[in-house]
């Protein structure tokens, strides 16, 4: 048992075991004792008689008493000729044996006899141990788990945060690419925790705070883990939702308990990964969950500012929400410097598709820098799975290195999902969905802003999609123009606009299209300040922010009654229009129109070269109508 002088008492609070087992034996012991009372005391002058033994003293009419017991005889024989070295009377005790005769036998000798209920020891550990031992038991339980429970609840405010040592994260900047000036400010970083005094010398105060943002999937994890592989140092990882707990008070009791450790054990770098969990700014909602979070940023707020700059602790942090930030963890002294992961470029995917087909063998003519080129707007997570399906492709095709054909396939197969063949299409939907296909295409290609149609196909895809026309820009677009704009929206429309020309009568088929459409008039109308009506006002806020937000997202609405209806007007105006121009495409090429959605249900895809030679053919006169 600790002392008072025990030099490392158990924390108050948490129940001691001892104490509770020290009893437990007590109980055993005492049991002990009185079963060693009960039955061993008297039998030290008992003697042992064999039951013949038994029989023949009581022929003699020697027993003066008698107890019959269940298992065994006990009483006194009193000798009628004692030997001369041994006593006249004496106690004895005999086995019993099943003999029907014995009572008739005592009765016959006039044998005073009693008999007695299954031993007392028997008794007393059916009567009151067992059920003791069933409550001490039970007891016992429940209060281990409470003790459990108990001590759960202490340790809540204990840092969920992991330690990765240097060898275990296994990844290193040369696993990060496409993101130069994101690695060269972390570079930066890990030379200092390396060699602070270079630093220190020159009077340079590194970063407390570094926040990494950008939209999911561009690596921002992936940096984080390659700093502490790295850098060498303690590297404590944890996410901003491992701080939100039921309970008002633990996520900050974690924060000042991570920061503990930390100091502890600087240098070091903190990781929060998806910052935007506990960063939210204060203020904006009500209730309990956003108390705990406001005490817990709060802490946090409070952590950053107690640690000294080039103390050695560098906080580094992910986010893919940087607008809903609260200001204050912005400002310089805690996250003062954010690094921004985009989307790759051409060079950047190039050198993503290099890192993520090492290890896979490439066929002869596979091109990644066409991979590369065909795949704007694709994060580093995107291209790593595309990757992954090539190599699945392959496998499933039998192959022992991967074509190109397997790589295009599966940028396919992410961007569109995968080919449903199987899926059974009446004829005339079959029909219905070329035309409608090649209407998409062929507005597309009649417009100069759209982007190159790639493919057309009329296999069904994924979960909705019955059919599709691939368009990919020829290079990056940082910038779209309004003309380029409204190009993307006659191509929409083509699909709609190709199927009232042929068979006179809309479908269901074009519901995604419109409403693809739809956001994006709004966004022009009500953000983009691309009407001449409303002006240059921004009436809406994109839901998702910066980085989740695409053109696509619909809008918060951010405006009166009035300008809410004038941009729903112009919003019809502009689909209107866009549909107009996409029907006078098609009818201008009808011909080619039934041609080319012909060849489609013919041969379910086409691609780029096939579709251009289709729609050349009408230049010669032989082509067949
Ligand atoms: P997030 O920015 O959402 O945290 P991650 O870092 O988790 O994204 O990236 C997910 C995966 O995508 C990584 O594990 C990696 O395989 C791949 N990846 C993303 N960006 C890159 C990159 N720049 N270089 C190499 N792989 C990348
Ligand atoms: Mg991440
Ligand atoms: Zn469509």
């Amino acid at each position: 048992m600790p002392t008072a002088s025990d030099p490392r008492p158990e924390p108050s609070g948490v129940p001691r075991r001892r104490p509770r087992w020290a009893s437990a034996w007590w109980l055993i012991l005492l049991f002990a004792l009185v079963w060693a009372w009960q039955e061993l005391g008297p039998a030290a002058s008992v003697r042992a008689l064999s039951y013949s033994e038994f029989k023949a003293h009581v022929a003699a009419g020697e027993i003066t008493e008698l107890t019959l017991g269940a298992e065994e005889l006990r009483g006194k024989v009193a000798l009628k000729e004692p030997p001369a070295d041994g006593p006249q009377e004496f106690a004895f005790r005999a086995a019993r044996v099943d003999d029907p005769k014995l009572v008739e036998a005592l009765e016959a000798h006039g044998v005073d006899f009693i008999g007695e209920p299954p031993a007392l020891f028997g008794r007393v550990l059916l009567v009151w141990l067992l059920p003791l031992a069933l409550v001490f038991g039970l007891w016992t339980l429940l209060s281990r788990r409470m003790g459990a429970a108990a001590g759960q609840a202490l340790s809540f405010g204990k840092s969920k945060a992991k330690m990765v040592a240097a060898t275990e994260s296994g990844v290193t900047f040369a696993d990060v690419a496409g993101c130069e000036e994101a690695k060269q400010e972390l570079m930066e970083v890990v030379d200092f925790l390396k060699n602070p005094a270079r630093y220190r010398a020159l009077g340079a105060k590194i970063p407390k705070g570094i926040l990494l943002v950008g939209p999911p999937g561009t690596g921002k994890t992936l940096l984080a883990r390659a700093v502490a592989g790295e850098a060498q140092v303690p590297f404590f990882s944890l996410s901003g939702s491992d701080f939100v707990e039921m309970f008002v008070g633990v996520g900050a009791a974690r924060v000042r308990d991570l920061f503990e450790q930390a100091v502890q054990s600087a240098p070091c770098i903190i990781f929060i990964d998806e910052l935007d969990a506990v960063g939210r700014q204060r203020g904006v909602q009500m209730g309990a969950v956003n108390d705990e979070r406001e005490q817990t940023l709060n802490q946090l707020l409070v952590e950053m500012d107690g640690f000294a700059a080039n103390s050695g602790v560098i906080l580094l942090s992910a986010t893919n929400r940087p607008d809903v930030l609260d200001r204050a963890l912005l400002r310089p002294g805690r996250f003062d410097r954010q690094v921004v992961l985009d989307a790759p470029d051409m060079e950047g995917r190039l050198a993503i598709l290099r890192v993520h087909t090492q290890g896979k063998p490439l066929a002869e003519g596979a091109d990644l820098a066409e991979i590369a080129r065909r795949t704007p707007g694709f994060a580093g997570a995107d291209l790593a799975n595309a990757m992954n399906e090539a190599a699945l492709l392959a496998a499933r095709r039998g192959r022992a290195a991967i074509t190109q054909l397997d790589l295009e396939d599966a940028v396919e197969k992410v961007i569109a999902g995968p080919e449903r063949k199987s899926r059974r299409l009446r004829e005339q939907d079959r029909r219905r969905i070329a035309y409608h296909e090649v209407g998409h295409a062929l507005v597309a290609r009649s417009c100069d802003g759209a982007d190159p149609v790639r493919k057309v196909s009329i296999i069904p895809r994924g979960q909705a999609a019955l059919g599709y026309t691939l368009q990919i820009p020829a290079e990056d677009q940082l910038i779209l123009t309004r003309g380029a704009l409204i190009d993307r929206l006659k191509g929409l429309m083509g699909g709609r606009a190709a199927e009232q020309l042929v068979f006179g009568e809309a479908s269901s088929g074009a519901e995604n299209d419109l409403e693809r459409a739809t956001a994006l008039a709004r966004q022009m109308v009500a953000v983009l300040g691309m009407s001449e009506r409303l002006g240059l006002a921004r009436c809406g806020q994109r839901d998702g922010g910066q980085y989740l937000g695409g053109l696509g997202v619909p809008l918060q609405r951010d405006c009166s009654e009035q300008t809410a209806r004038e941009i729903d007007e112009e919003v019809r105006g502009l689909l209107d229009r866009a549909y107009q121009d996409a029907l006078a495409a098609l009818r201008a090429q009808r011909s080619t129109l039934d041609r080319v959605a012909a060849a489609l249900l013919e041969r379910e895809t086409l691609d780029e070269h096939e579709l251009d030679q289709l729609v050349a053919a009408e230049a010669t006169p032989h082509a067949p109508a």
